[in-house]
């Protein structure tokens, strides 16, 4: 189902494109455009343009190079690997703007030192001062972002220091809430924290028998949500950070075959590729 190699008139050729590599993925918060994706253990980062945000950097494109601020959840690679490409592509060509990176206090220290010793970085540290870049950040601390905008960082439970972030107006309803890596734990014993427009959180096992495994290794699992959903006051819940390869009708089926009996609209934040009946075709 990849598209095919193309040549023009002037004989350029160019590549096929890559069918599994539909990543960057766009949502609608009531208004406010959610951009981004989030496979386990390969890539999340999102970006709320409105607030020229990005919520993690696990890599780095187009639209989450123009952000002026990072809220990092963790420091897990598949969160933070794509931070020197932003840092370099951000502070080149949206240098008049501000750059921010915010993350878990216990973690700053050792970042800066790692992107003071990163080889043939000399560029990014001529053109900013990274230890005024990088912010640490305790949990109920907030911060504001451009736009009206703030991002509250709250406690979440994974292996390593790690927030989640609530996004939105200052002092109003969040339009996102980013739970990053962890157990559902914290949103059973306080599911408020989850009450925005959208709710990302962590799916990264979904099969049948994984769910112990899901808690031990620090992460959700889809039975997790699909148990708490009646008791969430989110508009929508996305279920995000999913199992690379995973198919669209698998997350279909395991939910179709115990769907919560009241709660939000459930999204999964992944491309719709090979669902029958409804995906989208675009081959050709
Ligand atoms: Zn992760």
């Amino acid at each position: 189902m990849s598209g095919e190699e193309r040549s023009v008139e002037n004989g350029a050729r160019f590549p096929a494109m890559v069918r599994g590599d539909r990543w960057e993925l766009s949502w609608d918060a009531g208004g406010t455009e959610i951009v981004g994706g989030s496979v386990a253990a390969l890539a999340t980062a999102f970006a709320v343009p409105r607030y020229s945000v990005a919520v993690d950097m696990g890599r780095c494109s187009m639209t989450l190079a123009a952000q002026g601020t990072v809220l990092l959840t963790h420091c897990h690679s598949d969160h933070v690997a794509g931070l020197l490409a932003w840092l370099s592509a951000h502070t080149r060509r949206f240098r008049e703007g501000t750059t921010r990176v915010y993350l878990p206090a216990d973690r700053r220290e050792a970042l800066v030192e790692a992107l003071r010793i990163w080889p043939d970085l000399d560029g990014v540290r001529r053109r900013v001062d990274l230890d005024d870049v990088l912010a640490g950040v305790a949990p109920g601390e907030a911060v504001p972002l451009s736009g009206g905008g703030e991002a509250l960082a709250f406690a979440v439970r994974h292996t390593v220091p790690s927030l989640g972030w609530a996004v939105g107006p200052a002092g109003a309803r969040p339009d996102a809430v980013f739970a990053g890596d962890g157990t559902v734990e914290p949103f059973r014993e306080n599911p408020g924290l989850l009450d925005a427009g959208l709710a990302l959180v962590d799916c990264t096992l979904v099969e049948p028998g994984t769910r112990v495994a899901a808690r031990l290794a620090g992460h959700g699992h889809l039975k997790d949500w699909l148990e708490l959903a009646p008791s969430l006051g989110c508009d929508t819940l996305a279920l995000a950070h999913l199992p690379p390869g995973l198919e669209a009708q698998r997350v279909v089926e395991l939910i179709g075959s115990e769907p919560p009996a009241s709660g939000p609209q459930l999204a999964v934040w992944m491309a719709d590729d090979g669902i029958e009946n409804g995906g989208n075709d675009d081959a050709g």
